[in-house]
């Protein structure tokens, strides 16, 4: 195959015990990712 740009669709999955945010995202290759993130740490201004 050649060179393929992973196209990341990010959503929201759940919320973790700590208040987190989790997100899953998927490329229609198959390929997935898993991430989660603290709002309260964010950018103040958001
Ligand atoms: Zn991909």
């Amino acid at each position: 195959m050649g060179e393929h740009i992973h196209v990341r669709i990010w959503d929201v999955t759940g919320v973790g015990d700590d208040g987190e945010l989790l997100e899953s995202a998927h490329c229609r290759c198959g390929a997935t990712w898993n991430r989660s993130y603290r709002p309260d740490d964010g950018s103040p201004e958001d």
